[in-house]
């Protein structure tokens, strides 16, 4: 049996001395097991190309292995996290929480990112303290959530997360812990030990604990053995698990894709048979993770894992849909991706409604069509699609308006991009979503929609002065008024 075979306890180290591995200090002393073939886990440490990373750890050191003891504690000179990296403000927290004996301890990604030399994108701390506890010591916070109730303490535009250790619930949900007819947790404020807190969270690698007392990493769920093998790996029994909360699949790809790690095989499998349970779960959460799974950089990775996984058809059945059958529409939402995760890394604003817009404009454009073929004009043809699709990809995913808005005006202005007539076009420029409308249109033209090759042409009429414009377009219209199509009739997307 493989090292990491039982799924419902996962044990960081076995028995077993590596043969392979000069770089530990003492050979029964090494996380380089040789009943794990083929992970090389020791020597380099982090893998180094891990993003943000200019090479994490040079190595962690091993820990002792003899009879796999649940809790394993890395002194401070056997890690690589330092507090400088630390936000001063967690610190801060942390240091208050202690003086009032409490626990406090640093957690979550914030670990994760710490040990793999990356820069954390926020501080959560955990502490056996209750929220109300930790909100009569920071006149700066709010307790917020129910399903979860955490407390905030802000500092300016930073907020330090803190929770309370969670506990085990029963399962007759009893006390503070209440489940759903389906097993989905629908409240967790059962308090408990940091033991019992480690084995509550999502995945292995995000149940780290560095301790701002004596600046150890307490590990128990055999996070820092996964952090090195590159694996996302769900803690306990992953089919308990994403019943407890579907949302923690999404995670799992979330974190593999942004990470670039494999997805250990229980953690992966058990998705295949728990994918539908997303289908319960609230349209407004499922936006909030979409927006982490789309727009933080890695959006390109994560759809296709959200596909290999059969989780997109679960959160928009259209797209994956048209993706299935339609190689344009699978490319155009590839390129939507890269071009969004291009400026991510580039530190420009990204907005959901672009993604979306590609994501969904297949199902719209094909809407579009059939009201056009049933005699309604182009414009209003659009208009209906976009309502009727919009409405429908809602009742799963909560997409505000704020952001199927511009998402509309993208698609409504594809019709008049491709018909530049008149006044109105040279106008056009100066419309306030006539970027986005245009980076749209190119995108669609790369995934080999036929637009008659009109990209090009907008491409150069924007380098035009306002009356060159008006001559340009006006040269568009053909005697009789009636402008013909640079190309045929577009290709129907099925
Ligand atoms: P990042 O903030 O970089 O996206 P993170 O791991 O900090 O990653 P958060 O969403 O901030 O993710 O959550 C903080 C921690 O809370 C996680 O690391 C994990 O331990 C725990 N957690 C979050 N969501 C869940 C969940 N659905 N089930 C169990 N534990 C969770
Ligand atoms: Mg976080």
């Amino acid at each position: 049996m493989g090292k990491h075979a039982s799924p419902s306890f996962i044990c960081a180290t076995r028995p077993g001395i590596c043969n392979n591995c000069p770089a530990a200090p003492a050979k029964n002393n090494c996380l380089h097991k040789n009943n794990c073939p083929g992970v090389d886990l020791c020597g380099g440490g982090i893998s180094p190309d891990l993003p943000g990373s200019p090479g994490g750890c040079a190595t962690i050191p091993p820990f002792h292995n003899e009879r796999c003891p649940r809790l394993k504690v890395i002194p401070r000179d056997q890690h690589c996290i330092s507090r400088k990296n630390i936000s001063p403000n967690a610190l801060k927290v942390m240091a208050r929480l202690r003086s009032q004996d409490f626990q406090a301890y640093l957690v979550g990604g914030a670990v994760r990112d710490l040990l793999l030399g990356g820069h954390p994108k926020d501080f959560d701390v955990a502490t056996d303290a209750t929220p109300e506890e930790v909100h009569g010591l920071f006149r700066n916070s709010r307790i917020i959530g129910r399903r979860f109730r955490i407390v905030h303490v802000r500092f300016g535009r930073e907020i330090i997360e803190v929770t309370t250790f969670r506990g085990h619930h029963d399962a007759d949900g009893e006390g503070e812990a209440h489940r759903g007819e389906s097993g989905v947790l629908l409240r967790d404020n059962v308090y408990g030990t940091l033991e019992e807190d480690a084995v509550r969270r999502d995945l292995t690698i995000n149940a780290l604990y560095y301790s701002s007392g004596d600046f150890a990493v307490h590990d128990q769920v055999g996070g820092l053995a996964d952090l090195q093998a590159r694996l996302v790996r769900i803690i306990g029994d992953p089919h308990e698990r994403y019943r407890e909360d579907p949302v923690r699949m999404l995670r799992v790809v979330r974190f593999a894709a942004k990470l670039g790690f494999r997805i250990e095989q229980h953690t992966a499998a058990a998705i295949k048979e728990a994918a539908g349970l997303l289908d319960a779960i609230p349209a407004a959460r499922l936006f909030d993770e979409i927006l982490k799974l789309f727009l933080a950089g890695h959006g390109a990775a994560t759809l296709k894992l959200l596909r290999r996984h059969h989780l997109l058809e679960h959160l928009f059945p259209e797209a994956e849909h048209h993706m299935a059958r339609d190689v344009r529409a699978a490319e155009l939402m590839a390129a939507a991706m890269a071009s969004t995760d291009r400026r991510v890394a580039e530190d420009r604003p990204v907005t959901p409604a672009f993604i979306l817009a590609a994501l969904l404009w297949p199902a719209a454009s094909l809407r579009a069509e059939q009201l056009r073929d049933r005699g309604e004009p182009p414009v209003p043809a659009m208009h209906s699609a976009a309502q009727q699709v919009i409405a429908e990809a809602c009742r799963r995913v909560a997409i505000p308006k704020r952001f199927s808005q511009p998402m509309r005006e993208i698609w409504e202005l594809q019709h008049r991009l491709e018909n530049p007539r008149g006044k109105r076009a040279a106008e056009l420029p100066e419309q306030r979503r006539f970027r986005a409308a245009y980076d749209f249109l190119l995108l669609r033209e790369a995934a080999g929609e036929e637009t008659g090759g009109v990209g090009e042409w907008w491409t150069r009429f924007q380098e035009l002065d306002p009356g060159a414009r008006v001559e340009e377009v006006a040269a568009q219209e053909p005697a009789g008024g009636k402008r013909s199509r640079r190309g045929g009739r577009r290709r129907r997307s099925r």
